[in-house]
């Protein structure tokens, strides 16, 4: 479903994905590890198709298609969804309205009819009321004031009414505690299908211990530099990455 080969993306004249290679089938839970300015979010963004990374080298197919030449709306259309590490704050927009327009704007990317109004609200009450997502919050301002929780509570929900087909969690885990953390994992599973796939980043077994990954693979500068079962999480667990970092870190 998505093949990345020798991917490498600068920032402002620093290299920070170096020449990275990553296959996810379809049906797969992938799970990337690293620590801390590895390149995992850059690697997210860089799929989403957020700007200001300048790509110098590589290709990211989805099912066959360049991502790369792709506007992120177009991105989206495609079936690619990112969740944010830090999801964006919108004032002075309600949450269950960013969400009828989003999913709106991906239908008619799709050239669906839009959705009414009471189809909306039969679906978004459905997705919430598996994320415990009270509808008093669905009224407030997106993000705005959320605790961290809350926010990632939100994010899955926009996942779940968009049914992406390529799926990237970027430390969804990350300000989680233990009841949100497995609310938003089941959230996730219930998502798992054999014709949708999920790159999960995270620092932590913890997640993977809720959402059981295929594959794991281990970021270190820029590139992918092991992959095994969902056990190397664990062996990562016990051992730190000091046996990943390269000497060509920047
Ligand atoms: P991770 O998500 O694995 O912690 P990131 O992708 O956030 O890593 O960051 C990788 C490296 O790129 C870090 O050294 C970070 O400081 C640098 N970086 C990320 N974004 C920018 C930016 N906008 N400008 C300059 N450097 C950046
Ligand atoms: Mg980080
Ligand atoms: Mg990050």
């Amino acid at each position: 479903m998505l093949e990345i080969k020798n991917l490498i993306v600068q920032i402002e004249d620093k290299r920070i994905l170096n020449g990275l290679n990553l296959t996810v089938n379809k049906g797969e839970v992938a799970a990337i590890m690293g620590p801390n300015g590895s390149g995992k979010s850059t690697l997210s963004y860089v799929i989403a198709g957020k700007e200001d990374y300048e790509v110098l080298d590589g290709e990211i197919l989805l099912n066959g298609e360049n991502v790369l030449e792709m506007e992120p709306d177009q991105r989206a259309a495609a079936g690619v969804f990112l969740a944010f590490q830090y999801p964006l704050e919108i004032p002075g927009v309600a949450s269950m309205t960013f969400l009828k327009a989003t999913l709106n704007a991906q239908r008619k990317a799709r050239g669906e009819a839009e959705l009414t109004t009471p189809d909306f609200i039969k679906r978004v009450n459905a997705a919430a009321t598996q994320l415990e997502i009270p509808k008093d919050m669905l009224k407030r301002a997106l993000n705005v004031g959320f605790s961290g929780g809350e926010k990632k509570r939100m994010e899955i929900l926009q996942m779940a009414l968009l049914q992406p087909s390529f799926c990237i969690l970027d430390e969804t885990d990350s300000g989680l505690d233990i009841d949100a953390l497995r609310i938003v994992s089941e959230g996730v599973n219930a998502l798992r299908s054999s014709d949708r796939a999920f790159l999960v980043i995270t620092h932590y077994q913890r997640l993977l211990n809720y959402i059981v990954p295929d594959t794991v693979h281990v970021m270190s500068s820029g590139r992918i530099v092991k992959t095994g079962g969902k056990e190397l999480a664990l062996e990562l667990e016990a051992n730190g990455y000091a046996d990943y970092r390269d000497s060509e870190a920047a």
